[in-house]
């Protein structure tokens, strides 16, 4: 298990998409505890696997100590419509207002290859949706209707 630097806007594997991982093995563990670490380290409630440079569709996202862990993410449904803010370890001092829908059905797999199928509103389905984006080399500043410097409010 390490800490590994998160990369930052500019650099080329932000914008590129992510491959599906198509069987789970030892280096997609070592993987899951890389993103865990450097997650948490860097005190986000999110992480997508190209932001510690691997183009694999592996995101996790730990909101109020609840800790998901999904392989090849799947929205199958969407419903409702909201806006707030948003930041990204990946997009330091910014943040910015963008819409997304208010509920989400996503299906995927956990850590151990099992189905997974969750139902998400509010913050935890934002922050589901803003990591899959990452996977296909999409930031939160491509959708935001507004940005600004975190230092200017
Ligand atoms: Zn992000």
């Amino acid at each position: 298990m390490a800490v590994l630097p998160i990369r930052k806007i500019g650099d080329p594997v932000l914008r590129s998409r992510s491959k599906e991982v198509e069987n789970i093995n030892e280096q997609t563990k070592e993987l899951i505890d890389n993103m865990i670490d450097s997650m948490e380290a860097a005190e986000g409630i999110g992480l997508a696997a190209p932001q510690i440079g691997i183009l694999q569709r592996v995101i996790v996202v730990k909101i109020e100590d609840d800790l998901k862990v999904t392989i090849n993410p799947i929205l199958i449904k969407e419903k409702g419509e909201s806006m707030a803010e948003e930041g990204c370890l990946s997009v330091p001092d910014r943040r910015g207002l963008v819409k997304r829908p208010e509920e989400i059905i996503i299906e995927g797999l956990n850590e151990e290859g099992e189905k997974v199928k969750y139902e998400l509103e509010g913050l935890k389905a934002r922050a589901f949706l803003h990591e899959i984006d990452h996977l296909n080399g999409i930031l939160f500043v491509d959708k935001a209707i507004e940005i600004k410097d975190e230092e200017s409010e």
